[in-house]
């Protein structure tokens, strides 16, 4: 058994530790699998999670049921965390149903109402023993699109952490589903005011040799999902040479595989501070 019903010591340790943990986005039997083997395979942690569109196709049971029994397969830990959480409602439901962590995603939201939903979304994922993931991406006014690609603000960060969120999401440069490169300035200015667990958004894009760097700046989460969903449509799009629906599957599994797989590369080697 090596489902962690609580995200937050994986977390502590890869934060003393230097390093970060991909979290991969999955929504089925095969990409949680192709994830899984990989981590075996790497003999590393590893954070699966759901958006939320995903969880409204089945419910937050349903996965963590499902992870819980793929965890028991592999020997290395294996937290289930909500991507992404849009509102108090859905990040309870996850937690009620046995999710590691969770993230509230409140970029619509003015930053006071954003901290005060930390707080009081902090001390219920505490006392459901599970970690929070907060967004400092974006703070604009709700509707707005302005404001999507702006940057964290190093002192909201703080903010959201002294507030009780066990890892705050930052907006560096990096966006999903696109290249990019991430300002480790700026991260680094933000390690050195949150002094606590970061994440970043994004991952698939980011440049390898900035992933690496990322993790002596206090991050210990990065979200792959795109490059995961590419390999997943370029696996239906090729099927027709395939004889069966299992081979389907079975070629979908191993090309989410090999991108997990890259992504633990990715996140290898720490490189130290110059
Ligand atoms: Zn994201």
């Amino acid at each position: 058994m090596t489902f962690h019903p609580d995200a937050r010591p994986l977390l502590q340790a890869a934060f003393k530790g230097g390093y970060a943990l991909p979290a991969f986005n999955v929504c089925s039997l095969e990409m949680a699998k192709g994830c899984l083997e990989a981590a075996e395979e790497a003999e590393r942690p590893v954070i699966l999670q759901t958006y939320p569109a995903d969880i409204d196709q089945a419910s937050p049971h349903v996965f963590v049921q499902m992870i819980r029994a793929l965890a028991d397969e592999v020997s290395v830990p294996v937290a289930l965390h909500l991507d992404h959480g849009r509102d108090a409602a859905q990040v309870i439901a996850c937690l009620r149903a046995g999710y590691s962590s969770v993230m509230f995603d409140g970029q619509d939201l003015p930053f006071e109402d954003t901290l005060d939903m930390t707080t009081h979304l902090a001390e219920i994922a505490h006392a459901s023993g599970a970690s929070l993931e907060v967004s400092a991406e974006s703070f604009g006014l709700p509707g707005s699109s302005e404001n999507v690609l702006e940057t964290t603000d190093p002192g909201q960060a703080a903010r959201l952490h002294a507030a009780g969120a066990d890892m705050v999401a930052c907006a560096v440069g990096s966006e999903h589903g696109h290249d990019s490169r991430i300002d480790l300035d700026l991260l680094g200015r933000i390690a050195e005011q949150v002094r606590g667990p970061l994440v970043l958004h994004g991952g698939s894009g980011i440049a390898p040799g900035q992933l690496a760097r990322a993790q002596v700046s206090g991050v210990v989460k990065v979200n792959v999902g795109s490059a995961l969903y590419r390999a997943v449509r370029l696996g239906w799009t090729d099927s027709d040479r395939l004889s069966t629906h299992r081979a389907g599957y079975a070629d979908i599994r191993a090309r989410v595989r090999a991108v997990a797989a890259e992504y633990f590369r990715r996140l290898a080697s720490p490189v130290s501070t110059p």
